[in-house]
């Protein structure tokens, strides 16, 4: 069966990894995000997936953006909540509080906002499959990044709630914790941590896959396939949970 699929940050990186996969499946899929650029890259490549632009952390946007969805398709079956930004490293005496801010905004007021929208139309429906990009920085304490690991812990807080006020209306609510992922956004963090910590960018990367049980990276496509399984009739018992596809992370080593 053919699902009706929104998708935040959508343009590159996980999300991009996730409109594909959805709409080699068959799906409709609607993606935004907040670089014109990249919507516009996207909308030349995948012609047949809705691409704005759209912030998540501006109401008005977001309002905008999901409204004209709902307009076109007059419900939504599958919503990924997928935005976030890793914000700034450092240990918390030297953060800047508006870097503090700017990183619980696009992972978790993004968040609220998408999901506020999915839940009235999923209610009304009596039926939806939410999923929430958290992160394995939200299953343990990650030292230089707290402004990170907060919004993820909060961004789990956020599904089990979720996942309570929505089961009885048959929505599920879960969170995909990925772990370190090869490519562009892991290559910028190793580089910012690595600066934080005065360490090589080889021994950070390293350090990815110290605490991690089978020592790999993931792709794209391993969450891919999560979400996949997330969205289909196999999972529709599930809903509450809290899942990593990151190889097994038994510590977060960060140095
Ligand atoms: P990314 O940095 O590659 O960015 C993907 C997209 O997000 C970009 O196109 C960017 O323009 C968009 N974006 C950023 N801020 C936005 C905003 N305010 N509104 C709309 N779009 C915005 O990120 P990614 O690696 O694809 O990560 C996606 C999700 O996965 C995030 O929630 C991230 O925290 C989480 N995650 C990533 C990793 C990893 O290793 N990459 C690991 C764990 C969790």
């Amino acid at each position: 069966m053919t699902s009706r699929v929104v998708i935040t940050a959508g343009a590159s990186g996980i999300g991009l990894g996730l409109a594909r996969r959805f709409a080699a499946q068959g799906d409709r899929v609607a993606i935004c995000d907040s670089d014109a650029a990249a919507v516009a890259d996207m909308a030349k490549a995948l012609p047949d997936v809705i691409a704005e632009v759209a912030d998540v952390t501006d109401e008005t946007q977001m309002t905008a953006f999901l409204g004209r969805i709902e307009a076109v398709w007059g419900g939504v079956d599958v919503v990924c909540a997928n935005a976030g930004t890793g914000g700034p490293a450092g240990r918390i005496e030297d953060l800047d509080y508006a870097a503090w801010q700017a990183c619980i905004g696009v992972n978790l007021h993004g968040a609220f906002l998408t999901c506020r929208w999915a839940a009235r139309l999923m209610r009304a429906q009596g039926a939806g499959s939410i999923i929430i990009t958290s992160s394995t920085a939200g299953l343990f304490g990650y030292p230089l990044r707290s402004p990170y690991a907060s919004a993820k812990w909060a961004l789990n807080g956020l599904t089990k709630t979720l996942a309570s006020e929505l089961g009885p209306a048959g929505v599920r609510v879960n969170a995909i914790c990925p772990g370190a992922v090869e490519g562009d956004r892991m290559d910028r963090v190793v580089a910012m941590e690595a600066a934080a910590g005065g360490r090589s960018e080889d021994t950070v990367r390293a350090s990815y896959v110290t605490g991690v049980s089978m020592r790999t990276w993931v792709n794209v496509d391993d969450l891919a396939d999560m979400a996949l399984f997330l969205a289909s009739p196999a999972a529709s018992k599930v809903s509450g949970q809290i899942i990593a596809v990151d190889g097994h992370t038994d510590a977060l080593v960060t140095s």
